[in-house]
Protein backbone atom coordinates (compact mmCIF):
# COMPACT_ATOMS: atom_id res chain seq x y z
CA UNK A 1 0.00 0.00 0.00
CA UNK A 2 1.15 3.23 -0.61
CA UNK A 3 1.70 5.82 2.00
CA UNK A 4 2.00 9.21 2.19
CA UNK A 5 2.42 10.77 5.89
CA UNK A 6 1.63 14.23 4.82
CA UNK A 7 -2.19 13.13 3.12
CA UNK A 8 -2.96 11.64 6.75
CA UNK A 9 -1.84 14.60 9.07
CA UNK A 10 -4.86 17.04 9.65
CA UNK A 11 -3.63 20.17 7.59
CA UNK A 12 -3.64 22.61 9.84
CA UNK A 13 -1.11 20.91 11.61
CA UNK A 14 2.02 21.77 9.24
CA UNK A 15 2.39 24.77 10.36
CA UNK A 16 1.50 24.85 14.05
CA UNK A 17 4.24 25.19 16.55
CA UNK A 18 4.63 23.58 19.40
CA UNK A 19 4.83 25.23 22.74
CA UNK A 20 8.86 25.60 22.72
CA UNK A 21 10.86 24.64 26.17
CA UNK A 22 14.86 25.30 26.37
CA UNK A 23 14.38 23.94 30.10
CA UNK A 24 15.70 20.18 29.16
CA UNK A 25 18.91 21.16 27.36
CA UNK A 26 19.58 22.82 31.13
CA UNK A 27 18.60 19.92 33.54
CA UNK A 28 21.31 19.02 36.22
CA UNK A 29 23.42 22.27 34.96
CA UNK A 30 23.55 24.49 38.03
CA UNK A 31 21.37 27.23 36.83
CA UNK A 32 18.66 30.41 37.83
CA UNK A 33 15.17 28.70 36.59
CA UNK A 34 13.28 31.88 35.98
CA UNK A 35 11.70 30.83 32.91
CA UNK A 36 8.62 29.12 33.67
CA UNK A 37 6.98 31.46 36.39
CA UNK A 38 7.32 28.34 38.79
CA UNK A 39 7.42 28.79 42.50
CA UNK A 40 11.07 28.79 44.22
CA UNK A 41 9.71 26.93 46.94
CA UNK A 42 8.48 23.87 47.84
CA UNK A 43 9.27 20.13 46.99
CA UNK A 44 7.40 20.07 44.18
CA UNK A 45 7.67 23.63 42.83
CA UNK A 46 9.64 21.88 39.33
CA UNK A 47 7.82 21.54 35.98
CA UNK A 48 9.21 17.99 35.13
CA UNK A 49 10.99 17.00 32.05
CA UNK A 50 8.99 17.69 28.79
CA UNK A 51 10.50 15.09 27.61
CA UNK A 52 11.77 12.46 30.02
CA UNK A 53 15.01 11.35 28.26
CA UNK A 54 16.23 8.93 31.10
CA UNK A 55 13.10 6.92 30.88
CA UNK A 56 12.65 6.93 26.92
CA UNK A 57 16.60 5.33 27.22
CA UNK A 58 15.33 2.97 29.78
CA UNK A 59 12.37 1.86 27.71
CA UNK A 60 14.09 2.09 24.48
CA UNK A 61 16.46 -0.73 25.44
CA UNK A 62 13.86 -2.67 27.02
CA UNK A 63 11.75 -2.62 23.66
CA UNK A 64 15.09 -2.80 21.23
CA UNK A 65 13.92 0.42 19.49
CA UNK A 66 15.71 3.66 19.21
CA UNK A 67 14.83 6.79 21.54
CA UNK A 68 13.33 8.38 18.61
CA UNK A 69 11.20 5.91 17.67
CA UNK A 70 9.36 6.58 20.87
CA UNK A 71 6.99 8.75 22.40
CA UNK A 72 5.37 8.64 25.88
CA UNK A 73 1.63 9.54 26.92
CA UNK A 74 0.26 10.46 30.37
CA UNK A 75 -1.58 6.40 30.07
CA UNK A 76 -1.75 4.99 26.23
CA UNK A 77 -5.31 6.03 26.57
CA UNK A 78 -3.47 9.51 26.35
CA UNK A 79 -2.00 8.27 23.29
CA UNK A 80 -5.40 6.52 21.52
CA UNK A 81 -6.60 10.17 22.17
CA UNK A 82 -3.63 12.29 20.63
CA UNK A 83 -3.80 9.83 17.30
CA UNK A 84 -7.03 10.63 16.46
CA UNK A 85 -6.41 14.53 17.38
CA UNK A 86 -3.30 14.52 15.22
CA UNK A 87 -4.88 12.45 11.68
CA UNK A 88 -8.26 12.62 12.15
CA UNK A 89 -10.63 15.91 11.60
CA UNK A 90 -13.74 16.29 13.61
CA UNK A 91 -17.50 16.18 11.51
CA UNK A 92 -15.26 14.72 9.11
CA UNK A 93 -13.31 11.67 9.29
CA UNK A 94 -13.52 8.21 10.37
CA UNK A 95 -11.79 5.65 12.24
CA UNK A 96 -12.26 1.87 11.82
CA UNK A 97 -12.32 -0.26 14.90
CA UNK A 98 -13.07 -4.18 15.90
CA UNK A 99 -16.00 -5.22 17.21
CA UNK A 100 -15.78 -6.05 20.72
CA UNK A 101 -13.28 -4.24 21.53
CA UNK A 102 -11.30 -1.40 23.91
CA UNK A 103 -13.99 0.94 24.37
CA UNK A 104 -11.92 3.77 24.65
CA UNK A 105 -10.93 4.44 20.79
CA UNK A 106 -14.96 4.44 20.75
CA UNK A 107 -15.79 6.95 23.62
CA UNK A 108 -12.57 9.35 21.97
CA UNK A 109 -13.61 9.29 18.46
CA UNK A 110 -16.76 10.23 20.14
CA UNK A 111 -15.17 12.98 22.08
CA UNK A 112 -13.39 14.24 18.71
CA UNK A 113 -16.52 14.27 17.00
CA UNK A 114 -15.36 11.09 14.57
CA UNK A 115 -17.25 8.85 12.77
CA UNK A 116 -16.78 5.01 14.22
CA UNK A 117 -16.83 1.97 11.20
CA UNK A 118 -16.60 -1.18 12.73
CA UNK A 119 -15.59 -4.67 12.07
CA UNK A 120 -17.31 -7.30 13.52
CA UNK A 121 -15.43 -10.33 14.83
CA UNK A 122 -16.50 -13.62 14.00
CA UNK A 123 -17.29 -16.28 16.71
CA UNK A 124 -13.60 -16.95 17.93
CA UNK A 125 -13.38 -13.19 17.91
CA UNK A 126 -10.61 -12.61 15.05
CA UNK A 127 -11.32 -10.69 11.86
CA UNK A 128 -12.48 -11.86 8.56
CA UNK A 129 -9.82 -11.00 5.76
CA UNK A 130 -12.47 -11.10 3.43
CA UNK A 131 -14.81 -8.66 4.98
CA UNK A 132 -11.80 -6.79 6.29
CA UNK A 133 -10.68 -6.15 2.35
CA UNK A 134 -14.54 -5.05 1.66
CA UNK A 135 -14.69 -2.52 4.03
CA UNK A 136 -11.19 -1.26 3.56
CA UNK A 137 -11.86 -1.05 -0.33
CA UNK A 138 -15.12 1.62 0.50
CA UNK A 139 -13.76 3.10 3.94
CA UNK A 140 -11.87 6.91 3.70
CA UNK A 141 -11.21 6.22 7.73
CA UNK A 142 -7.70 7.06 8.39
CA UNK A 143 -7.04 5.12 11.40
CA UNK A 144 -7.59 1.45 12.26
CA UNK A 145 -6.77 0.49 15.53
CA UNK A 146 -6.44 -3.21 16.29
CA UNK A 147 -6.19 -4.56 19.54
CA UNK A 148 -3.97 -7.76 20.10
CA UNK A 149 -4.43 -9.36 22.79
CA UNK A 150 -7.72 -7.80 22.51
CA UNK A 151 -10.01 -6.43 25.79
CA UNK A 152 -12.17 -7.93 26.51
CA UNK A 153 -12.01 -11.11 24.31
CA UNK A 154 -8.65 -11.88 25.39
CA UNK A 155 -7.09 -13.85 22.15
CA UNK A 156 -4.84 -12.05 20.04
CA UNK A 157 -5.37 -11.61 16.44
CA UNK A 158 -3.86 -14.03 13.92
CA UNK A 159 -1.95 -12.64 10.75
CA UNK A 160 -1.92 -8.77 12.18
CA UNK A 161 0.76 -8.12 9.60
CA UNK A 162 -2.08 -8.89 6.66
CA UNK A 163 -4.27 -5.65 8.15
CA UNK A 164 -1.19 -3.36 8.45
CA UNK A 165 -0.20 -4.46 4.65
CA UNK A 166 -4.12 -3.86 3.38
CA UNK A 167 -4.73 -0.63 5.24
CA UNK A 168 -3.22 2.39 3.37
CA UNK A 169 -4.06 4.84 6.54
CA UNK A 170 -2.41 4.51 10.06
CA UNK A 171 -2.82 1.15 11.94
CA UNK A 172 -2.62 1.38 15.69
CA UNK A 173 -1.83 -1.88 17.45
CA UNK A 174 -2.45 -1.89 20.85
CA UNK A 175 -0.18 -4.20 22.56
CA UNK A 176 -1.42 -3.39 26.70
CA UNK A 177 -1.59 -7.44 27.54
CA UNK A 178 1.24 -8.10 25.17
CA UNK A 179 4.00 -9.13 27.65
CA UNK A 180 1.63 -11.97 29.31
CA UNK A 181 1.05 -13.36 26.07
CA UNK A 182 3.12 -16.29 23.28
CA UNK A 183 2.76 -13.55 20.66
CA UNK A 184 5.52 -11.53 19.41
CA UNK A 185 5.36 -7.63 19.18
CA UNK A 186 4.38 -5.75 16.43
CA UNK A 187 7.49 -3.55 17.25
CA UNK A 188 9.37 -5.71 14.97
CA UNK A 189 6.84 -4.88 12.00
CA UNK A 190 7.96 -0.69 12.06
CA UNK A 191 11.23 -0.97 10.11
CA UNK A 192 8.43 -2.64 7.47
CA UNK A 193 5.54 -0.59 7.78
CA UNK A 194 5.88 3.12 8.06
CA UNK A 195 2.22 2.98 8.75
CA UNK A 196 2.30 0.90 11.71
CA UNK A 197 1.80 2.83 15.64
CA UNK A 198 2.57 0.01 18.37
CA UNK A 199 0.96 1.40 21.86
CA UNK A 200 2.20 -0.57 24.86
CA UNK A 201 1.27 0.45 28.80
CA UNK A 202 2.98 0.31 31.90
CA UNK A 203 -0.18 -0.35 33.49
CA UNK A 204 -0.88 -3.74 33.26
CA UNK A 205 2.13 -6.15 33.02
CA UNK A 206 4.54 -3.73 34.50
CA UNK A 207 1.99 -3.20 37.43
CA UNK A 208 1.87 0.56 37.37
CA UNK A 209 -1.29 1.54 36.57
CA UNK A 210 -1.03 4.08 38.83
CA UNK A 211 1.41 6.57 37.38
CA UNK A 212 -0.14 6.16 34.19
CA UNK A 213 2.57 5.68 31.40
CA UNK A 214 1.98 5.14 28.29
CA UNK A 215 4.51 4.11 25.26
CA UNK A 216 3.88 4.88 21.51
CA UNK A 217 6.46 3.36 18.79
CA UNK A 218 6.38 4.11 15.24
CA UNK A 219 8.76 5.74 12.71
CA UNK A 220 10.54 8.92 13.30
CA UNK A 221 8.94 11.05 11.61
CA UNK A 222 5.56 9.88 13.07
CA UNK A 223 7.36 9.98 16.38
CA UNK A 224 8.33 13.34 16.26
CA UNK A 225 4.40 14.13 15.54
CA UNK A 226 3.40 13.31 18.95
CA UNK A 227 6.55 14.51 20.38
CA UNK A 228 5.42 18.01 18.50
CA UNK A 229 1.95 17.87 20.09
CA UNK A 230 1.78 16.56 23.32
CA UNK A 231 0.72 18.83 26.51
CA UNK A 232 4.42 20.36 27.23
CA UNK A 233 4.73 18.04 30.91
CA UNK A 234 2.25 15.30 30.48
CA UNK A 235 4.48 12.68 32.43
CA UNK A 236 4.67 14.06 35.72
CA UNK A 237 8.59 14.17 37.96
CA UNK A 238 7.35 11.66 40.55
CA UNK A 239 5.94 9.60 37.62
CA UNK A 240 9.62 9.31 35.73
CA UNK A 241 11.29 8.70 38.81
CA UNK A 242 9.33 6.39 40.51
CA UNK A 243 8.89 4.37 37.13
CA UNK A 244 12.82 4.25 36.36
CA UNK A 245 12.96 2.86 40.30
CA UNK A 246 10.76 -0.31 39.36
CA UNK A 247 12.45 -0.77 35.53
CA UNK A 248 15.60 -1.17 37.18
CA UNK A 249 13.84 -4.60 38.85
CA UNK A 250 12.84 -6.29 35.75
CA UNK A 251 13.58 -9.91 37.19
CA UNK A 252 10.67 -8.92 39.60
CA UNK A 253 8.87 -7.66 36.81
CA UNK A 254 9.00 -11.10 35.10
CA UNK A 255 8.61 -13.01 38.38
CA UNK A 256 5.33 -11.57 38.92
CA UNK A 257 4.16 -12.03 35.73
CA UNK A 258 5.23 -15.83 35.79
CA UNK A 259 3.04 -15.95 38.97
CA UNK A 260 0.14 -13.61 37.51
CA UNK A 261 0.31 -16.53 34.37
CA UNK A 262 0.89 -19.58 36.94
CA UNK A 263 -2.59 -18.46 39.03
CA UNK A 264 -4.16 -17.91 35.41
CA UNK A 265 -3.80 -21.49 34.62
CA UNK A 266 -5.19 -22.44 38.27
CA UNK A 267 -7.75 -20.22 37.96
CA UNK A 268 -8.92 -21.57 34.08
CA UNK A 269 -9.06 -25.06 35.47
CA UNK A 270 -11.04 -24.37 38.44
CA UNK A 271 -13.56 -21.69 36.60
CA UNK A 272 -14.56 -25.11 34.05
CA UNK A 273 -15.85 -27.01 36.90
CA UNK A 274 -18.41 -24.36 37.70
CA UNK A 275 -21.79 -25.05 36.81
CA UNK A 276 -22.64 -21.91 36.30
CA UNK A 277 -20.26 -21.41 33.69
CA UNK A 278 -20.83 -22.06 29.84
CA UNK A 279 -17.58 -20.85 28.56
CA UNK A 280 -14.20 -19.49 29.13
CA UNK A 281 -12.67 -17.89 26.11
CA UNK A 282 -9.08 -18.79 25.49
CA UNK A 283 -6.96 -15.99 26.70
CA UNK A 284 -3.48 -14.24 25.70
CA UNK A 285 -4.04 -11.61 28.39
CA UNK A 286 -4.27 -11.49 32.23
CA UNK A 287 -8.33 -11.55 32.12
CA UNK A 288 -10.92 -14.10 31.53
CA UNK A 289 -13.68 -13.55 29.48
CA UNK A 290 -16.44 -15.91 30.98
CA UNK A 291 -19.42 -16.89 29.44
CA UNK A 292 -22.26 -17.78 31.99
CA UNK A 293 -25.87 -19.42 32.12
CA UNK A 294 -26.70 -15.38 33.97
CA UNK A 295 -23.79 -13.19 34.10
CA UNK A 296 -25.88 -10.75 35.98
CA UNK A 297 -27.22 -13.04 38.53
CA UNK A 298 -23.03 -14.00 39.02
CA UNK A 299 -22.11 -10.13 39.40
CA UNK A 300 -24.30 -9.47 41.79
CA UNK A 301 -23.66 -12.33 43.83
CA UNK A 302 -19.76 -11.37 43.55
CA UNK A 303 -20.74 -8.34 44.36
CA UNK A 304 -22.57 -8.95 47.39
CA UNK A 305 -19.02 -10.63 48.29
CA UNK A 306 -17.53 -7.59 47.92
CA UNK A 307 -15.79 -8.83 44.54
CA UNK A 308 -15.76 -6.78 41.21
CA UNK A 309 -15.55 -8.10 37.89
CA UNK A 310 -16.62 -5.86 34.89
CA UNK A 311 -19.87 -6.42 32.67
CA UNK A 312 -18.97 -3.87 30.57
CA UNK A 313 -19.43 -4.62 26.82
CA UNK A 314 -22.68 -3.98 25.47
CA UNK A 315 -21.88 -6.76 22.04
CA UNK A 316 -21.13 -9.57 24.46
CA UNK A 317 -24.05 -11.61 25.77
CA UNK A 318 -23.96 -13.14 29.26
CA UNK A 319 -20.14 -12.59 29.90
CA UNK A 320 -18.28 -10.60 32.67
CA UNK A 321 -14.29 -10.36 31.87
CA UNK A 322 -12.44 -10.99 35.19
CA UNK A 323 -9.16 -10.12 36.17
CA UNK A 324 -6.41 -12.75 37.12
CA UNK A 325 -6.32 -11.81 41.04
CA UNK A 326 -3.82 -12.78 43.58
CA UNK A 327 -4.28 -16.37 44.77
CA UNK A 328 -6.43 -15.03 47.79
CA UNK A 329 -8.23 -13.45 45.67
CA UNK A 330 -9.01 -15.67 43.11
CA UNK A 331 -9.62 -18.66 45.67
CA UNK A 332 -12.08 -16.43 46.90
CA UNK A 333 -13.67 -15.59 43.52
CA UNK A 334 -13.96 -19.62 43.27
CA UNK A 335 -15.68 -20.05 46.38
CA UNK A 336 -18.58 -17.79 45.64
CA UNK A 337 -19.07 -18.66 42.25
CA UNK A 338 -19.06 -22.80 43.39
CA UNK A 339 -21.96 -21.49 45.67
CA UNK A 340 -24.59 -19.78 42.93
C1 LIG B 1 -5.72 -1.07 29.95
C2 LIG B 1 -5.67 -0.80 28.51
C3 LIG B 1 -5.00 0.32 28.00
C4 LIG B 1 -4.42 1.28 28.87
O1 LIG B 1 -4.10 1.99 29.41
P1 LIG B 1 -3.37 3.11 30.18
O2 LIG B 1 -4.06 4.36 29.81
O3 LIG B 1 -1.95 3.03 29.68
O4 LIG B 1 -3.52 2.74 31.59
C5 LIG B 1 -4.93 0.51 26.63
N1 LIG B 1 -5.49 -0.36 25.79
C6 LIG B 1 -6.13 -1.43 26.25
C7 LIG B 1 -6.71 -2.38 25.28
C8 LIG B 1 -6.26 -1.68 27.61
O5 LIG B 1 -6.94 -2.75 28.04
Amino acid sequence: MEFNLEKLVRPHLKDLKSYATLRDIYVGEKMFFLDASENPFGEFNRYPQGNPVDLKTCLAKINGVKEANLFLGNGSDELIDFTQRIFCEPGKDSILMMNPSFVMYEIYAKMNNLKIEKLNLNSDFQLEKSAFLQTVSKTEAKLLFLCSPNNPTGNAIEDLEFYIQNFSGIVVVDEAYIEFSKEVSAVKLLEKYPNLIVLKTLSKAYGMAGLRIGIGFASEEVARLYNRFKPPYNISSESQKLALEQLKNLPQIEENISKILAEKERLKNSLSQISQIVKIYPSEANFFLVEFKDAEFAYKKLLENKILTSLRHPALKNCLRISVGTTEENSKLLNVLAQI
